[in-house]
Parts: structure tokens; C-alpha cells; sequence
């Protein structure tokens, strides 16, 4: 646990994160510490290359506590990789969260032990001389982030997989591994839309389906950090791999609406991009019943914000509208989707990226008086 130097550096670097560029004047006022001792954790977290004084000098020369300052995004970067069925996203990015660059790296497996070692390779490559503060690692599935653990992932058919550990030996990093849909929530509160949201529930639509919930402004995990497993609710009619008939997961997943429209999910985006009528009508179809299961969702939990992560919703206005309109139709305590159900923050081209990144970014936001040394630059 963070010791009491290490949550005053923690608020202070999120008053920065969210105010920034700020006086520090004004950060001793949001967070009711001294102005002494916002200058003192200040000189820490600059001394770990964390945040910056910015603009001009005008007044007053150094360590005015006036002149603005921000997150350093030039002297830091973290490193993401997201694992998901087909390929993993790998990305480095800002310490406000914004990805620098990524790559897509197909598979070369999906035995465990080989991906990883594959995906640990091009990561080596992908940095070149750059040394990232920590790895970020985000999957869909059961995922067990205290022992970094992948504890099942039905579409890779993995069981017990030691990802943190395996990763850290390939790359020498200081590793985090997370669920990506509970690394997207952190990611929003963080960098994104709902950051003074005390109740969310975040919905991830992909080859994977699941959910994460936060209350009084904490993700809730539950035993072994199982929470958040909505793959199996009852819909449609298709048969799921446990036997089961029309689950969640089976009937909307983007394999599944692919293979209604004879291609990949990829393909139909793109199609709809280009402005195919059709492509378009097929992803609002997916939006609504992504929106039943939203509206389920928000009568159980009654979040103040319901945010989701699925590729039409996050491309096309119609989708958007689909959704709510379903969860108005459904829902009874949702009393207005237009303002408490939200896309993610992040696009649908860098979202991979972010979950991963936000593992690690949490890491250092929930205790930067931690930040490896080695990683000063
Ligand atoms: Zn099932």
C-alpha cells in the first residue's frame, strides 16, 4: 500500500493530470493541501520526470508558484500491448494516456507460451532505444491482475496463463496486467469523459464481451477479480461453446457479425465508412442489442454513466442512437440515455492501445513515488 508521502504525490499528480497546465497555487486550493507542501511533492514528481513547469518564464523566475505546470508527456512513455482472438495491439504512449504509436502483430499462435514470446520480440523492436516506464498488458476473459494472472479466456482457450511473469522475463519490464474492459474504466477516469462519476458500468463489445462496474468510484472485482463475466446472458437462439443456446457473447461478438455479413467486422466497418447503406443498418442491428443488454445492465447497477466500448457505436452516430433508444425503451431507471449512456472516450482506432497503456498508467497515477528509476531518462 502507498504510504502517506506517496498519496499526497498521487493527488497532487492527478490535480495536475485533470487541471493541468495549472498554478500551483491553485492545485494547493483543489486539493486543501499547503502551498509548501504542494511545492514539496511537486519537486518530487518533477525530479521523476513526471510533470513540467510550461510557457514562458514571465515573472518571478524559477519555481514561481504561479507559473502553470503540467504532466511531463516528452521525458515518459509506457508501453501496451493488448492481447485479443486474432493479433495484439502493441502501443506506447503519453503519461496522458495518448498513444505515441502502435502496431498490429498477428498471431503467431495461440499456444501461450509462443505468442508471448512472439509478442515480447516485436515489442523489443517496436521501442528501439526507448525504455518504457513499465508494460501494460490488457485482455479480454477472466483476468486475475494480483497475480497477473489470465485466468480463462474462452476464444484463445487459455487457462492459468502466468502473462505478468512471462512478460516480464521477456522484456525485463515492470509488467501490470488487467482485464481490458476494468483498464478502459480506468483509462475514462483518468483521461476520459467520466472522471467525477462515482458509478459506471463499462460494456466491451469485441470477439470477447464483457463488463467492469465501479462504485463509490472503485472498480469492484470480487474474489479472484472474476467480476464482470456477461458472455453467457441469454439472447437470440445461436448455440454458445458451453452448450448453451442464443448467450450474449455468441450472438454479438464481431466474429458472430462478421459471419451474418459474409466477412470480417473489419470489412463491414470500412464498408460503412465508405457509405454502404446496408454495412451501416447491420452494425445499428448489432448497437440494438448491445442496447438490451446495456439496459439489463443499467436496471441491476443504476450507474450514473454507462459507457461502451463496441466498434459501431464508437464510429457511427446511428449506432449511438440505436443503443439509447434501446435502453429508453427498456430500462426503468435509466431516465436519460442521451445523458448517462456514453461511447468511450476513445476511438475505435486507438482503444486497443489505451486499455493496455492505462494498466500500467494506472500504476504510476495510483502511486508515482514508485516509478522505477531505471526509467529516468
Ligand atoms: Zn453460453
Amino acid at each position: 500500500m502507498p504510504g502517506r508521502q506517496s498519496s499526497s504525490a498521487a493527488t497532487v499528480l492527478r490535480a495536475v493530470l485533470e487541471h493541468g497546465p495549472v498554478a500551483r497555487s491553485t492545485v494547493a486550493r483543489l486539493s486543501g493541501m499547503s502551498a509548501a507542501a504542494v511545492t514539496r511533492q511537486y519537486a518530487g514528481l518533477a525530479g521523476l520526470g513526471l510533470v513540467t513547469e510550461t510557457g514562458r518564464l514571465a515573472r518571478g523566475g524559477l519555481g514561481h508558484p504561479h507559473i502553470p505546470v503540467d504532466i511531463d508527456v516528452e521525458n515518459h512513455v509506457v508501453a501496451g500491448i493488448h492481447i485479443a482472438h486474432a493479433q495484439c495491439t502493441v502501443a506506447v504512449l503519453d503519461l496522458r494516456g495518448r498513444i505515441r504509436a502502435q502496431v498490429s502483430v498477428p498471431h503467431v499462435s495461440t499456444e501461450p507460451l509462443a505468442l508471448l514470446h512472439h509478442v515480447a520480440q516485436q515489442l523489443r523492436a517496436f521501442l528501439g532505444s526507448q525504455v518504457p516506464l513499465g508494460l501494460g498488458v490488457a485482455i479480454g476473459g477472466w483476468v486475475d491482475p494480483d497475480e497477473g494472472v489470465v485466468v480463462e479466456h474462452a476464444s484463445l482457450g487459455w487457462h492459468d496463463v502466468p502473462v505478468g511473469d512471462l512478460l516480464a522475463r521477456h522484456t525485463g519490464l515492470p509488467v501490470r496486467v488487467d482485464s481490458h474492459t476494468r483498464a478502459l474504466v480506468r483509462a475514462e477516469q483518468l483521461f476520459g469523459e467520466v472522471r467525477s462519476a462515482e458509478s459506471v458500468v463499462h460494456l466491451f463489445v469485441g470477439n470477447v464481451v464483457d463488463a467492469a462496474i465501479v462504485t463509490g468510484g472503485v472498480t469492484h472485482r470480487g474474489p479472484r477479480s472474476a467480476a464482470g463475466d456477461i458472455a453467457h446472458l441469454p439472447f437470440g437462439d445461436l448455440a454458445c461453446g458451453r452448450g448453451h443456446s442464443g448467450c450474449f457473447e455468441v450472438t454479438v461478438s464481431d466474429r458472430a457479425w462478421g459471419e451474418r455479413a459474409g466477412t470480417s467486422i473489419r470489412d463491414v466497418l470500412a464498408s460503412g465508412r465508405a457509405g454502404d447503406r446496408a454495412a451501416r443498418a447491420l452494425m445499428a442491428e448489432r448497437a440494438r442489442i448491445v442496447g438490451q443488454a446495456a439496459a439489463l445492465l443499467f436496471d441491476v447497477i443504476n450507474p450514473e454513466v454507462l459507457v461502451v466500448t463496441e466498434l459501431g457505436v464508437l464510429t457511427f452516430p446511428e449506432c449511438l442512437s440505436a443503443l439509447r433508444s434501446e435502453v429508453a425503451e427498456r430500462s426503468t431507471v435509466c431516465a436519460d440515455p442521451g445523458r448517462s449512456v456514453l461511447a468511450s472516450s476513445f476511438s475505435g482506432d486507438t482503444v486497443l492501445g489505451v486499455a493496455a497503456g492505462a494498466v500500467q498508467l494506472d500504476a504510476i497515477y495510483s502511486d508515482p513515488l514508485a516509478v522505477p528509476v531505471f526509467g529516468l531518462t
